[in-house]
């Protein structure tokens, strides 16, 4: 096969000359880090007063982890670490309730992130010919942005469609030609419903590649995409506190996303022990940044499960593979790429003095999407039979949920203790989803 090296010196770089790189850019970062006042009071507690503390890669070691929660305390501005009028952006992570996790961009930051993403997306084949429509949302999401600025960088012809409205998607990719999609795979999946209900013809379209991330998913699922839509779908990783996508993807190859060792310290370790895994075995990812000056974050637990690859690449890249990532060490459900965690639900819904003591979210797949029901029970004075009020309620919870979690679930009311009672820890979350990874 023909490879395509966006930055082949880099990419290909002997393993002993990428750690002396990787040494270099961590030391960088720590005199940031030490400008922020979260990791000033951090590092200097372990002995870490300059960057010149720091001798080896193992010295990062002695740095504890950080956490969502750490983010969430240092917010708005503990994890800032250049002067505000030097910021030119921030995203922000979905999955939070009232204190986002916020990352702040440098112009630099960002000329790094558009070019980390161009590499990317560049190790699949794609080149200044192709049209690329990005349907994924654009805003404080980083999906969107992200890949667009890579897409601009690699020279392809950039459409920024966003997410849904299929038959607008449809036309586009006739009008403009489209070559390159990106989507999560449940819209891809999706997609082909549509087309086949919208009596799209597939050979009016001259769709190649695909891109598919923001949620977990299989192999099978993307044979099935590569199968339905006829054509070729890499896998994209990547999380908002590391800038967004751009962290790990697919070459030509499609085994295994290469994680950008220049750009990223990778550990997995066990997430009961905390101890580092052995090579080749799952554990959870932990992320330190080396191309972000604005915010660096050091030994992020992202709760991502993978594994490492222990052979190197047929592409020649000396970069790490990761596994498709398998799970998370947290209770957080990706619902359609967004992020939802069962307590933001929680907060919402048991803050209604209208809404009984028992909940139950339902998570299953309609078609290709994925569905969430909110059950819960009304409160002992409510009657079932008075349908009025119980509309109403049932609307309050799902535009207070909508404004909380960023989509709007399906709402069942039930009569006071009428939903199932586990005699153990309390089942809150059924999740009928195929679990193929
Ligand atoms: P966000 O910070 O909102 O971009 O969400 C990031 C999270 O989405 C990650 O920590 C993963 O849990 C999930 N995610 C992103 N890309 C993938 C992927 N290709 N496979 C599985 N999960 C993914
Ligand atoms: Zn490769």
């Amino acid at each position: 096969m023909n490879y395509q090296y966006w930055d082949p010196q880099i990419e290909k770089m002997p393993r002993k000359e990428l750690e002396e790189l990787q040494l270099k850019k961590l030391k960088e970062e720590i005199r940031f880090a030490l400008r922020t006042p979260f990791y000033k009071k951090r590092l200097s507690g372990i002995g870490i007063n300059s960057q010149d503390d720091i001798k080896t890669l193992d010295d990062l070691n002695r740095i504890p982890f950080t956490t969502k929660d750490d983010l969430r305390d240092g917010f708005p501005y503990g994890f800032l670490s250049i002067p505000k009028e030097d910021v030119v952006r921030l995203h922000s992570s979905s999955g939070t309730t009232g204190t986002p996790t916020v990352i702040y961009f440098s112009r630099d930051d960002l000329k790094r992130w558009a070019d980390y993403m161009a590499r990317c997306i560049y190790s699949t084949g794609c080149g200044k010919n192709d049209v690329f429509q990005n349907m994924i949302t654009y805003g404080l999401f980083t999906g969107g942005l992200g890949f667009h600025q890579g897409g601009e960088e690699v020279g392809m012809l950039v459409i920024p469609a966003g997410a849904g409205n299929t038959a607008r998607q449809f036309k586009m990719m006739q009008d403009y030609g489209t070559t390159v999609l990106h989507a999560t795979p449940s819209f891809l999946l999706h997609l082909e419903t549509k087309m086949k209900e919208a009596g799209v013809d597939r050979e009016s379209l001259v769709i190649k590649r695909a891109f598919g991330g923001a949620e977990p998913y299989s192999e099978d699922t993307r044979k099935r995409i590569e199968a339905l839509l006829k054509v070729d779908v890499y896998n994209s990783y990547g999380l908002s506190e590391m800038n967004g996508p751009g962290v790990a993807f697919e070459c030509q190859c499609k085994d295994g996303l290469h994680i950008w060792e220049d750009g990223y310290i990778a550990e997995i370790v066990n997430p009961d022990t905390l101890e580092p895994v052995k090579n080749g075995e799952i554990g959870e990812l932990v992320l330190t940044i080396l191309c972000r000056e604005a915010t660096p974050i050091l030994r992020y637990r992202t709760r991502d499960l993978t594994a490492f690859y222990t052979e190197q690449c047929k592409c020649g890249r000396t970069h790490r593979r990761l596994k498709r990532i398998t799970g998370r060490s947290d209770d957080m459900l990706i619902i359609n790429g967004v992020n939802v965690f069962p307590s933001q639900i929680e907060e919402v819904i048991m803050s209604m003095k209208e809404v009984g003591n028992n909940y139950l979210i339902v998570v299953e797949k309609d078609g290709a999407l994925d569905r969430m029901t909110v059950k819960t029970e009304v409160s002992a004075d409510i009657f079932m039979d008075d349908a009025r009020p119980l509309n109403a309620l049932k609307e309050k919870i799902k535009e207070t949920l909508a404004a909380s979690i960023s989509i709007s679930p399906k709402v069942e009311l039930h009569e006071s203790g009428s939903l199932p009672v586990s005699e153990g820890k309390a089942v809150r979350v059924k999740d009928t989803r195929p679990k193929d990874v």
